[in-house]
């Protein structure tokens, strides 16, 4: 019997992002004490928020529609390359 719980990536998202309510915060953060794939996957989730940040502060309002979605693109991208290595 597997007593493993995985979270899904939107609420390891809103965890990184501190917008996790207090009361799914405690187990979550009892889980990522013992599961080292959620631990990787926070990793992934935590790279890739930087990734769209960064991207989001280069992308400033002068430059053109075409160059943000191109930002963010390639922050899928990456977000997908380190699923692929996370597995
Ligand atoms: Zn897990």
């Amino acid at each position: 019997m597997n007593l493993e719980l995985h979270y899904p990536d939107d609420v390891l998202e809103r965890y990184a992002m501190g917008k996790l309510s207090a009361l799914d915060y405690v187990p979550l953060e009892q889980n990522l004490l013992i599961c080292t794939a959620c631990q990787t996957k926070l990793l992934a989730v935590e790279e890739y928020i930087a990734v769209v940040r960064a991207a989001l502060a280069a992308a400033s309002p002068r430059r053109s529609h075409r160059r943000r979605e191109c930002l963010i693109s390639g922050a899928s991208d990456f977000y997908n390359e380190a699923l692929v290595k996370a597995q």
